[in-house]
């Protein structure tokens, strides 16, 4: 019986055409798409790469430039076994067996060379990664994060990332504007007019969202700054002044909703647990976004990755404020366990419509992996609820298609 729900909800998400919330696949100047070979898809998914770090292994364990790959090899597989029990090892070997016929549950000694020529054989392929995303992974839109909108649209809809344009309150972030948009900002009036234009370019590009990763470089503490205060903050800044620098960040932060609002562009909030090997956890608690959110009820703010580990607070934001959205992005392929403890709960808590997915994957094979890992842990939430009876089975399966295609569709309106 609860066989019986759980694969039919498994073959209805087979067929959905899903709405992936978030991803970063990237193309250079050229169009071509990066990756190309087993350890470009190990050290460029950088989750693993994190994991391997935190086990021992230097960061840097062959040069960058390094082409033996044998070598490479005998570098990488004596800390390989340290973390095969880990989410992100999972989900790039769920991905590799899927689309690449890898052997076994571990790569190892037996198999790595046979996998390293299937995936370098795939990529000669340029069109490759999409074939994957596309055919395998059944992805109709997927909302993509890389910088200047280097992307193929019949598929990949832009999200844009304002962190930058906080920047105005420092030389150096000045300088970074004026590097990558060609606009010299010498007066506040300068730097205001440059956000709203700038804002309303990227919405007439395309846009579907606004995009920041806030507790990477500092804290939500977004204070309500008067436009005299940015102004003279902006006047005085010299790049040592951090004071001056955070007056003006939080000012722009503020002027940046506004305009979202204005545009109608929803806002994508990175909470919770940082990629790489760093992370000061004070500043990745979604509970400090909560001045926010009663400042700005017109706003719509999607909060990443549950938040874990401060996914408790986070449920009860999302449950709350009629505005404020939960995307599971990148959260199962984290943790199955986290994700199936957390959407079990959630799902008592929070209306239904409110949750949405994403990949969070560099490449088409991980995007894959995650996905597996994905609809594995949702269609078990959804049906040993429904088993226990506290769900309707049609119910389970609306809800199912909620998260995977609905929801975002609905939300993001392509
Ligand atoms: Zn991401």
């Amino acid at each position: 019986m609860a066989a019986d729900i759980y694969r039919e909800l498994i073959a209805l998400t087979d067929r959905l055409p899903l709405f992936d919330t978030h991803e970063h696949i990237e193309r250079d100047g050229t169009g071509r798409y990066y990756g190309g070979d087993l350890f470009d898809i190990i050290r460029n998914t950088f989750y693993l790469w994190a994991d391997l770090v935190s086990s021992g292994m230097p960061r840097d364990v062959w040069d960058p430039e390094e082409k033996d790959d044998e070598k490479k090899w005998t570098l990488l597989r004596p800390w390989l076994p340290n973390v095969v029990g880990s989410g992100y090892y999972r989900g790039i070997v769920r991905g590799l067996q899927a689309i690449h016929g890898m052997d076994g549950e571990t790569i190892d000694d037996s198999n790595w060379e046979k996998l390293n020529a299937r995936i370098r054989r795939a990529y000669r392929d340029p069109e490759w990664p999409m074939k994957v995303i596309r055919e395998n992974t059944h992805i109709q839109w997927a909302i993509d994060d890389v910088d200047g909108f280097n992307m193929d649209r019949s598929l990949f809809l832009p999200s844009f990332k304002i962190d930058y344009l906080l920047g105005g309150g420092s030389p150096a972030g000045r300088e970074l504007i004026n590097e990558v948009d060609d606009v010299p900002l010498d007066t506040f009036d300068d730097y205001l007019q440059f956000l709203d234009r700038k804002l309303s370019q990227v919405k007439a590009m395309g846009a579907v969202a606004l995009k920041t990763v806030t507790p990477y470089y500092r804290g939500y503490d977004y204070d309500a700054v008067s436009s005299e205060d940015a102004r003279r903050a902006f006047a005085a800044t010299v790049e040592q002044s951090t004071a001056h620098r955070k007056i003006v960040e939080d000012f722009a932060f503020h002027f940046i909703l506004g305009k979202a609002i204005q545009l109608d562009l929803p806002v994508q909030i990175h909470t919770g647990i940082l990629a790489w090997n760093t992370t000061f956890l004070p500043h990745c608690n979604p509970t400090a976004l909560n001045p926010l959110f009663l400042k700005y009820p017109a706003c719509r703010f999607v909060l990443f990755h549950g938040g874990y580990p401060y996914a408790d607070e986070l449920g009860i934001l999302v449950k709350t404020f009629p505005n404020v959205y939960l995307d599971l992005c990148w959260m199962p392929w984290i943790s199955q366990t986290v994700t199936k403890h957390f959407l079990e709960m959630w799902l008592e808590l929070i209306p239904a419509n409110k949750f949405m997915w994403g990949g969070d994957a560099h490449r088409a094979e991980c995007i894959h992996g995650h996905w597996l890992i994905a609809q594995q842990v949702v269609c078990e939430v959804l049906s040993e609820k429904a088993v226990r009876g506290v769900l309707q089975e049609k119910d389970a399966a609306r809800i199912v298609a909620g998260i995977f295609r609905e929801n975002a569709r609905t939300f993001f309106n392509p």
